[in-house]
């Protein structure tokens, strides 16, 4: 099943939202397959938003990511890099749609509480990136058969 990488930044680990966006997470339907606490340094932040390293705006985006712990997860599910783009919302919290995580909970282009990865490709590299092996569960809720029906699995 597919799997995606989402790091709560520190903007939603310092405003206290670690429990919404989990809680959300799980009432979706997605499954948590791994979950940790870290401190991100300059090497990682460098690769991870490599797409970025010429804009000016880097120093100060690379700063606020160190600000404090982030939380890593790794979610599964049919089409979870999509599903959780979505939910995401777009980079911009002033402009992303209410309901979804950034339209709810914050108003910065910046400081807009979650990573999520935006392709299948990128989201196989960035849990590699973030998860050891071992530190990924891959594992089958009990309730699986009232998230998905028997057709779409
Ligand atoms: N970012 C920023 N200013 C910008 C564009 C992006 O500070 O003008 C930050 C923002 O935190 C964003 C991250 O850089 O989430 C990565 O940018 P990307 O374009 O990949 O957006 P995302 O995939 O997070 O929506
Ligand atoms: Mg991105």
């Amino acid at each position: 099943m597919e799997k995606t990488l989402v790091l709560l930044k520190p903007s939603c680990v310092e405003r206290n939202l670690i429990g919404e966006v989990v809680g959300r997470i799980e009432r979706r339907g997605l499954i948590i397959c791994g979950m940790k606490m870290m401190m991100l340094d300059e090497k990682i932040l460098r690769e991870h938003y490599a797409h970025l390293a010429d804009k000016p705006f880097f120093p100060i985006l690379a700063q606020s990511m160190m600000a404090s712990p982030v939380v890593a997860l790794c979610l599964k599910g049919i089409d979870v890099v999509n599903v959780f783009r979505e939910m995401t919302g777009v980079t911009n919290g002033r402009k992303a749609q209410p309901g979804t995580l950034r339209g709810d909970f914050c108003v910065s282009g910046s400081l807009n509480i979650i990573h999520a990865s935006d392709s299948v490709e990128n989201a196989e590299i960035e849990i590699n990136r973030f998860f050891k092996p071992e530190e990924i569960f891959d594992y089958t809720p009990a309730n699986m058969k009232f998230i998905y029906e028997v057709d779409e699995l």
